[in-house]
């Protein structure tokens, strides 16, 4: 029996719901309850693919080649459960299919409503998919009260109905926050919110209250009383230093235990939280730390590199040191053309990223490391950018570029037209809609056994993600080669080049994929743990 649990947020945005979600699941996980984290976001985008990372942060892709919200990413970061294109659904993507079908006259002349119709797609969603899970974790985007979120939270409402008390159960994430003037914690934006919720039929089953400091039991039953809860349900979700120890201190403060309560299910055995343990320990008592250089071109926000900053947290879980990431605008570092910005670092990274703006600093950030034999890893674009420079500076060709920017004399980076993949023949073109026309979600690779990227993943063939559209130019394979460079990793059919290194280089590595969406704290991705490693070997030298 598939149990169901809504988490809703109130009072302010950015609560970190995603991350509450995601640590609950793993909580339960170690209980040893079969997790599924979803979710419903209410914006009328189709999918997040083509929003900007300043608006809504990275785009998280799955195996299947969903364009997903960031916080499926937290999901499957404290889970291990692969997310899919089944876990997240937006209002444009649910309108889209409904008017489709009411186009195809599908609703046999009805009047199409938000109710039953839309509500009803919605509910469609949250239970198609769930095999045999225990827990379907569903969280619903936005903050209550929004306008767009109603529909949501009236699906949800009739599903606590449907579904029934034993099957059904409602978190609402809230803000406590400390009024210094007062010197007290204030309760009544929590109040409101759970007034609100109520107002749409909703009676929250248990309270997680963000806070800066410890909740005292008189406020803790303030709440309950107002809020209509047991007190035990009122649970502090206080701030801490690493988000990998929210599952350790949601179980310390029961939410486990009351999720279960109101279920009336067992409490007993305890969960088994060993590895959200070592994780902790990893975390506050490294051994030593590495400075890291990210040049990208959003890193005002942090959290359009979400994946990349855990990754490399991840990394320095694997070699027990501290990862202090110094996030670099690459136009600001291509204006300034000084190095003092790289003054101390054992690594530089280039992410992903679309479009012309800030790509020479990129390109003088990969020139850099190889000259200066620091270690480089190169994503996607980084592997992209490490391409233009070697064949700029190495190759004799100082006109060489992508095509992704504009017409140039050697298009080194260019756009592939067609490619196997499971046997069948896929195609893209440039007049594609920017929206879909990208190689998206898993893709084998096949590693030679002779390279450096071999002896780090240990196995000849690998998958991983992807989200681009253009490719390093094969044309200019052996020309590379003379220059230093080697793919030693390619798509099964010998067609796509997906990874790069510098065999004459301490740690110079290029991925066309995304290696950081399968990062794990409890599985560091390989390559971020080699990649550290080196880190950690270079600040030895200097
Ligand atoms: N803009 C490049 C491409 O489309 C790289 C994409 C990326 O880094 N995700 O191929």
């Amino acid at each position: 029996m598939t149990r169901y649990i809504f988490i809703t947020g109130g009072v302010v945005s950015s609560l970190g719901k995603g991350l509450a979600s995601a640590a609950l699941g793993a909580v339960l996980q170690a209980r040893g309850f079969k997790v599924r984290l979803r979710k419903l976001d209410p914006y009328l985008n189709v999918d997040p693919g083509t929003m900007n990372p300043y608006q809504h942060g990275e785009v998280y892709v799955t195996d299947d080649g969903a364009e997903t919200d960031l916080d499926l990413g937290h999901y499957e970061r404290f889970t291990g459960v692969a997310a899919r294109q089944s876990d997240n659904v937006t209002s444009g993507r649910l309108y889209q299919r409904i008017i489709a079908r009411e186009r195809k006259g599908e609703y046999l002349g009805a009047t199409v409503q938000v109710i039953p119709h839309v509500t009803d797609a919605i509910k469609g969603f949250v239970r198609a998919d769930v095999e045999d899970r225990d827990f379907v974790l569903c969280e619903i985007g936005g903050t209550v009260g929004d306008i767009e979120g109603l529909p949501f939270v009236e699906a949800i409402r009739q599903l606590g109905n449907e579904l029934g008390r034993d099957r059904a159960l409602f978190v609402h994430l809230t803000l406590l926050p400390y009024i210094p003037s007062a010197g007290e914690l204030k309760t009544k934006p929590t109040q409101h919110s759970v007034k609100e919720l109520r107002g749409i039929g909703i009676q929250p089953d248990i309270l997680l209250c963000r806070c800066d400091r410890e909740i005292p039991a008189n406020e803790r039953s303030k709440i309950a009383l107002f809020c209509n809860v047991r007190d035990e349900a009122v649970i502090p979700a206080l701030d801490v230093d690493s988000i990998y120890e929210v599952p350790l201190r949601y179980h310390q403060a029961g939410l486990d235990r009351q999720i279960l309560r109101a279920f009336g299910m067992s409490e007993t055995p305890e969960p088994d939280l060993r590895v959200w343990e070592d994780i902790a320990t990893r975390l506050t008592a490294p051994e030593g730390e590495v400075k890291i250089a990210v040049i990208g071109k959003y890193t005002g926000l942090k959290d359009a590199y979400k994946s990349l900053d855990e990754a490399l947290v991840h990394g320095g879980i694997a070699n027990r040191v501290d990862v202090d990431v110094e996030w670099i605008e690459s136009e600001t570092f291509a204006r300034d053309g000084d190095l003092h910005h790289l003054e101390g670092v054992n690594g530089i990274l280039v992410p992903g990223g679309f479009g012309e703006r800030g790509i020479e600093g990129k390109i003088a950030a990969a020139g850099i490391a190889r000259d200066r034999r620091i270690p480089y890893f190169g994503i996607c674009l980084g592997m992209q950018m490490a391409v233009i420079e070697t064949a700029r500076n190495m190759a004799g060709l100082p006109g060489a570029g992508s095509s992704e920017f504009g017409e140039c004399e050697d298009p080194v980076i260019g756009l592939m037209t067609e490619w196997e993949k499971d046997g069948r023949t896929e195609y893209r073109d440039e007049t594609g809609d920017v929206g879909g026309t990208m190689r998206l979600g898993a893709y084998d690779c096949v590693i030679s056994p002779t390279s450096k990227v071999f002896g780090i993943y240990g196995r000849e063939r690998i998958s991983e993600r992807h989200r681009h559209r253009y490719e390093v130019n094969l044309a200019y394979e052996n020309v590379l080669a003379k220059a230093g460079i080697v793919f030693p990793g390619k798509s099964p059919d010998g067609l796509l080049p997906e990874i790069l290194e510098v065999p004459n280089h301490p740690w110079f590595i290029g991925v066309q994929f995304h290696p950081e969406l399968k990062s794990k704290p409890f599985d560091p991705h390989p390559l971020f743990a080699s990649f550290i490693k080196a880190a950690v070997a270079q600040s030895r030298l200097v």
